[in-house]
């Protein structure tokens, strides 16, 4: 049997996991941009990035110079393409000032009489940036699209893209189209492309309501999907609106995506072709190409059957399911922990007031991630102002970071003073019964966030039924369970973290705190099970077990688990 010293069997835990950490953000990548020498049937980011060279030279905000040159060379790559298109001139005044909203559209056709899937990016920019990103490498990609469908088989139904005008202005271009457009009537599904910044993986953060069936066809069609049910949840309670916003307040089935990662480049005159990360580009115009391609070949309408709970397994598959299998996975995990509390209870290594005593603190364990992380990122964010003050543009991301860990090490430590009060296991199951509780209130008021409470918590409860049902099991196994199950919360919580940390900034890290916090109290258990007796209780303090007349009688390893 493995046996090792407790403080390499600790060490090699929180190692490993780190690596984990490490791997499930390098994991969080764009594809890698195709080279413009590669086949014709593929989407090719260096080929898109041509068109860009001519979309983004200078700011062309809604009636501007520079506006007009990028809607000529939209027009006439569309004529060199020879796809049908068409010209939509609107005014609409806007505080005060006439403006010419002016959306230019092409056409593939289909080879049935069906409902078109309709693809749109906003071709105007800020005037205060060149919009590489924002949103041009969408229309460069939709360029490129053409292309690629063009050298496919025909698909069934008809592919419009719209290069919508004035959105900057107010989502001017998607309100002319959706009101007056005859094409619009022609319209079954809705596919917009944005950004919110120059890097990182392209998300699927958008659908229309009751979005069963898209989410089906979703995870079917694409290659890298990158998508959760809880960022549209986040999504509908922020401010923000792109022309998507439009198009499901008229009733109309889509999808909408865009990269987030670079959020200080957003909007700014930094939007520059050679800042955008040409990975992002991929990935919007692989989602494009392949969801063209699916929603063009079926013959089905899109039934809006119920919303799916779905999450992103590093950017490789699409986990999705409906609600009642989410119940029954939600009512296994709530049996595991409470056949890990009869097990722990049966070997006398844990006691149901010493656990709900353990319950308690988890919650000012996560308070004091996340006022100690965005008390850390205020101080942080004053040096990083006076960065921007001194003309050096940059991210803060390695500030929030610093201030995210902060927070974490404090969290931590109250959880390991908690532990050497109450022992080990019930803070464990104490951690476990939170978990339970916030696991089922997801599953009633935000079913989209609920995956994120579920799987950590089956994988923990799995792990601590196993450890504490058997006295024969190794300690090494013990040790190999729970690092498992960690991991698998790492693999889990992580992904999700960081793109709330680079879509939200240093604003993240509240959220980044609470999230962390929440998995810091599931974590820290397994480490202080590695460390000596000596390190985790102190002494026989242990207040809510105290008076129990048959803890004298037990001996130390009878009472906890040491792995
Ligand atoms: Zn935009």
């Amino acid at each position: 049997m493995l046996h090792l010293p407790w403080n390499v069997r600790v060490a090699s835990l929180t190692v490993s996991w780190l690596l984990v950490v490490i791997i499930v953000i390098e994991l969080d990548r764009p594809p890698s941009p195709v080279s413009g020498a590669s086949s014709p049937s593929l989407f090719s980011a260096d080929r898109a990035v041509n068109h860009l060279a001519h979309l983004s030279r200078a700011p062309h905000p809604i009636n501007s110079p520079e506006h007009d040159q990028v809607r000529d060379y939209l027009l006439n790559t569309l004529q060199e393409m020879g796809l049908a298109q068409d010209v939509q001139k609107s005014s609409v005044d806007v505080q005060g000032r006439s403006l010419t909203v002016e959306n230019i559209l092409g056409r593939l056709k289909g080879s049935e009489n069906r409902k078109a899937v309709l693809v749109v990016a906003h071709y105007d920019s800020v005037a205060t940036g060149p919009g590489a990103s924002d949103d041009g490498a969408a229309v460069a990609a939709m360029l490129e699209c053409i292309r690629v469908l063009k050298s496919l088989p025909q698909l069934k139904r008809d592919v419009i893209f719209l290069f919508s005008d004035g959105e900057e202005r107010g989502l001017l271009g998607a309100q002319a189209f959706v009101g007056g457009h005859p094409w619009a009537h022609d319209v079954g599904f809705v596919l917009n492309f944005e950004a919110r910044g120059n890097r990182g993986p392209a998300m699927m953060f958008e659908t229309s309501s009751r979005n069963g069936w898209l989410i089906s066809h979703f995870g079917q069609a694409v290659s890298h999907p990158v998508a959760n049910s809880l960022s549209y949840e986040i999504y509908k309670r922020l401010p923000n609106d792109t022309d998507f916003t439009i198009f499901r307040r008229a009733g109309f089935s889509g999808l909408n995506f865009a990269f987030i990662d670079g959020l200080a480049y957003y909007h700014s005159p930094f939007d520059t072709v050679q800042n955008l990360d040409k990975g992002s580009l991929q990935h919007q115009g692989d989602y494009m190409v392949e969801m063209a391609t699916q929603l063009g070949n079926t013959t089905a309408d899109d039934p809006r059957t119920d919303n799916l709970i779905y999450f992103d397994l590093f950017g490789k598959v699409l986990v999705r399911y409906g609600s009642g299998p989410g119940f029954i996975f939600l009512l296994l995990a709530i049996m595991l922990v409470l056949t890990a509390f009869y097990v722990a209870k049966r070997r006398g290594a844990a006691k149901l007031s010493s656990s709900v005593i353990g319950a308690v603190f988890v919650l000012p364990g996560v308070l004091i991630v996340v006022v100690a992380a965005w008390a850390a990122a205020w101080v942080l964010w004053i040096t990083h102002i006076l960065s921007i003050l001194a003309g050096r543009n940059h991210d803060p991301a390695l500030y929030v970071a610093i201030c995210t860990l902060i927070g974490v090490a404090c969290g931590a430590a109250f959880f390991m003073a908690v532990i050497r009060r109450i022992g080990t296991e019930n803070f464990s199951l104490g951690s476990l019964l939170v978990w339970s509780l916030l696991a089922v209130l997801a599953n009633i008021y935000l079913i989209g966030a609920s995956y994120l409470l579920l799987w950590p918590l089956l994988f923990s409860a799995v792990g601590w039924t196993l450890v504490l049902a058997s006295d024969r099991t190794s300690t090494a196994t013990k040790a190999i369970i729970l690092g498992v199950s960690g991991a698998a919360v790492i693999a889990i919580i992580i992904p999700l973290a960081h793109k709330i940390f680079f879509a939200f900034s240093v604003r993240s890290s509240p959220m980044v705190g609470a999230l962390l916090g929440l998995s810091i109290s599931l974590l820290i258990g397994p480490i202080a099970a590695g460390l000596p007796r000596s390190r985790r209780v102190q002494g026989q303090r242990d207040f809510a077990t105290a008076n129990d007349s048959r803890l004298g009688e037990r001996s130390p390893e009878k009472t906890a688990i040491a792995l």
